[in-house]
């Protein structure tokens, strides 16, 4: 039986139709590319794009930066710092204004430190009680070290106390960034170093923001990410590639809100690196 000629001309068209269709189907499969963000953005629409967006860095994280108060460590190492030096009510008021981000850091900083004027020896001695870390920090910090991912503490605290802590999770002490004390001849307060890009806040060249661009720019970080659960963490991205809002010790609201991803314990992040 001979094929009629409009049947010809039908097969004719479809074939080439049906070749293309199998090669849109074949291609991806084929591919030993990472998948892009926006493939992963539709491959789900479970959850909101700037969440998607932010696990897929988290997940291909070469830099994080931890803040430490709150995030870190359970509390706020200035407010113990002012109890263990007996002024603890005014310098919670003070902190708790600067959270909530009614002052200019570098302000509520000097405020606080003019209430506190902590000796050398007071701080050397504050430094030795055991800090209080957030449960699952410490499998967190190893699993990125062990994945080759660079781990730093970003802070508004003092240096001074952060060291016991980058010490217990083996991070570097040249990956603290965080504020000096300076002291006179005998040890008593002076003030603190103001060139210490953490000693600021507000805009995108100082602060945790003005921390996270310098390393990007001095390391060639392409997917670095900051945790915290402030105000300050949260300004930090951009530059930082992305923000993960911390609430597993306190939860503010505008961070939450402000999040790329919100999440209320380390044991998330780390499932989320599997
Ligand atoms: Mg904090």
């Amino acid at each position: 039986m001979i094929p009629s000629f409009s049947f010809l001309i039908s097969i004719s068209l479809f074939i080439p139709l049906l070749i293309a269709a199998m090669i849109r189907v074949a291609a991806p499969l084929l591919s030993t590319s990472p998948p892009s963000i926006s493939t992963i953005c539709t491959a789900s629409t479970t959850l909101p794009q700037t969440e998607q967006r932010a696990r897929h860095i988290w997940k291909h994280a070469d830099a994080v930066c931890f803040d430490v108060d709150s995030t870190v460590c359970e509390n706020e190492a200035i407010d113990e710092l002012a109890e263990y030096l007996g002024v603890g009510e005014e310098v919670a008021t003070a902190t708790r204004r600067a959270m909530n981000g009614a002052s200019r850091f570098r302000d509520a900083l000097a405020s606080r430190l003019e209430i506190m004027r902590p000796s050398r020896a007071a701080m050397i001695e504050f430094a030795q009680r055991p800090a209080k870390l957030t449960p699952g920090i410490s499998d967190l910090v190893t699993a990125l070290h062990k994945r080759g991912t660079h781990v730093y503490l970003v802070s508004g605290g003092f240096r001074s106390i952060i060291e016991p802590v980058a010490d217990v999770l083996s991070i570097p002490r040249n990956r603290i960034y965080a504020n000096e004390l300076i002291y006179d001849t005998h040890g008593e307060y002076l003030g603190f170093d103001e060139n210490e890009p953490t000693s600021d806040s507000g805009s995108k060249t100082v602060g945790k923001a003005g921390v996270c661009g310098m390393l990007k720019k001095n390391h060639g970080y392409k997917n670095l990410v900051m945790i915290g659960d402030g105000a300050t963490d949260l300004e930090a991205a951009p530059p930082a590639d992305t923000f993960i809002g911390f609430g597993g010790n306190a939860v503010r609201a505008s961070v939450k809100d402000g999040a790329d991803w919100f999440v209320t314990s380390f044991e998330t992040l780390l499932k989320s690196l599997q």
